[in-house]
Formats: C-alpha cells, structure tokens, sequence
C-alpha cells in the first residue's frame, strides 16, 4: 500500500478510485466555473483536473481525441463544417483541423480552460487555437445550440461529466437542438464515460437518442485515465453513414495521407461491435 500523500486521488464513482501520483504541481486555481489543476505524472506527461476529475493527459489524450473526431469524420466522408461543444484544451479541434474542413465552431464555456491550456498544455491543442478555420465561441454549449442557425455536418460533445457546468449538455432539450442543426446526414457524437462504472450516464443518452434518431448506438474505446474498462462515445444519425462500407473508409483513410496512434480504419469498424452489458444499455437502458 503506497502512501498517498504526493497523489491525486479522483474519486469520481464514490466506491472505487484511482490514484496519479504528482511529481510536480505546475498550475492550481479555482475559475468561475471550476477547479483547475495541472501536474506532471511521469507515465501520463501533464495531467489536468477539473474539479479533481481527470480530463486529458499528454500521453493518452491521442486516443479519445482521435475517436472522437475521425470515427464521424471519415464514415460521413464529405465534412465540411464541424461543431465542437465543450473541448477547451483544444485537443479535439487539433485532431478535427487535420481533415480539409472550412470551419469548425467550439463551443466552451469556461475561457479560464482554453487560456490555461495554451499556457500549461500547449501540446494539447498543437497550434489549432491559431488556425483560421477554428471560430472558438465562449458561451454555454446548450444555449449555443439553442440558438444556432445549425447546418454542422458532424457535432462533437467533448463535455465533462455531467455535474456541474456539463450536466445540461446530457439532457434531452440539448439533444433535441444538436439534432436540428445536423446539416442532412450529419452525425452526433458525444463522451458518454465507462459503462461499467458510469452505465446511467450512457444509458440516459441512449434513450434520448432512440427518440430522436434513426441511427442510435454507441462505439468504444479503451482510454487507460478514465478507468474501469472501454469508454462509450454516443452515435446518433438519421444518415446511415455508420454503414459505409470497410473498404470505402479504408479507401478515405489512405487518402487523407494521415497516420494515427490509436484509429485506423479496422479499429472505426471493431469499435462499433459492443459487448452484451453495453448493447443492452443501448437497447434498454
Ligand atoms: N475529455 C474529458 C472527459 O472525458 O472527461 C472532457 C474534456 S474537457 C475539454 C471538457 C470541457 O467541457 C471543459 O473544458 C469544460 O469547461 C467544458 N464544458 C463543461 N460544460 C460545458 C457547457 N455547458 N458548455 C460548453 N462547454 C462546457
């Protein structure tokens, strides 16, 4: 049993907890929305805290940022116009920008985050705040999406968990605007957390999305800081571009000229196929 002081200890499931040790404490302060830290933890690189709650990390954030983006990316195939709600550390527009789009809107609350992670997490975001297309908005995500003339082909909810400030972004009323500004074909998707440890959070967009969409399921992937198994990102279409077929994503991936540490055109078809715990959160939950 290792002494725990020196660690940040996140216990976002009351009953079960992980532990980062801190070998350097670089930034702590409170925003007007949130607690914000940044330490270095000598596997993950620089780690950030919202409220104590891990948000990204330099060595893992590739993975969830990259199936987040170019799962809906390249299954649409013609993207133009992209909406990021949330994703203040600028990692999802970094993997977004990577693909020949005219704009992508984000949409984060807390101008503190994008600030601070231009300063402690430059990597992160890898130069997408300097880019002409990005059109970084600072307002609510769900009265955003409220008011919005819309016409996005691919939205990207990259929210907290839903307590404080990201809570509306789970609800209904936020869905049902996110499906009005689809352009046609267009595709939802959101973080939805670990099943197994957090089935509810998937479980309550899933019966929103079953409403709302004629295409509703979720695809998974493994992201070693949000513990307790694979992690569900939500999938919601009246498109069927989750059926485009292997050889024509392959076909898209190959000319695109990018390479990828976590996505590939096998793992965008494997990361739908769902175990039965979280296909029955998608069925029923
Ligand atoms: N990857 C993390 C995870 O899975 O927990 C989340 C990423 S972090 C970039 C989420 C961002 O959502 C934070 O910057 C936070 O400020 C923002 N956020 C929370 N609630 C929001 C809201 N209602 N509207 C817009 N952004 C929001």
């Amino acid at each position: 049993m290792t002494n725990l002081t020196g660690w940040t200890v996140e216990a976002l499931h009351g009953d079960y907890a992980q532990a980062l040790r801190e070998d350097e404490l670089l930034y702590d302060s409170q925003t007007d929305h949130q607690r914000l830290r940044v330490f270095h933890n000598a596997r993950f690189g620089r780690v950030l805290t919202l409220d104590g709650v891990v948000q990204v990390t330099e060595g893992d954030n590739f993975i969830y940022h990259e199936m987040l983006t170019h799962v809906p990316l390249f299954a649409h195939g013609a993207a133009r116009r992209v909406l990021i709600v949330g994703g203040g550390d600028g990692g999802m527009a970094r993997e977004a920008l990577r693909h020949p789009l005219d704009e992508v809107v984000m949409v984060e609350i807390d101008a503190g985050v994008v600030e601070f992670s231009k300063t402690y997490l430059p990597g992160i975001s890898d130069g997408a705040f300097d880019d002409p297309r990005l059109n970084l908005v600072i307002a609510d995500g769900a009265d955003f999406m409220r008011d919005t003339d819309g016409g996005f082909d691919v939205i990207i909810v990259d929210s907290t968990d839903p307590v404080g400030p990201g809570e509306v972004l789970f609800t209904d009323h936020f869905y049902g605007h996110a499906k009005r500004a689809l352009a046609p074909g267009g595709i939802l998707v959101t973080q939805n957390g670990v099943p197994f440890m957090q089935g509810d959070e998937l479980a309550g967009t899933m019966r929103a999305f079953r409403t709302l969409f004629a295409d509703a399921t979720c695809y998974l992937a493994t992201v070693p800081t949000y513990t307790g198994g694979p992690m569900a990102f939500g999938w919601g279409s009246d498109g069927d571009a989750r059926r485009t077929d292997p050889a024509t994503v392959a076909a898209r991936v190959t000319a695109s000229g990018l390479s990828f540490g976590y996505y590939t055109a096998e793992v965008h078809h494997a990361a739908f196929a769902l175990p039965g715990y979280v296909a029955r959160l998608v069925a029923e939950g």
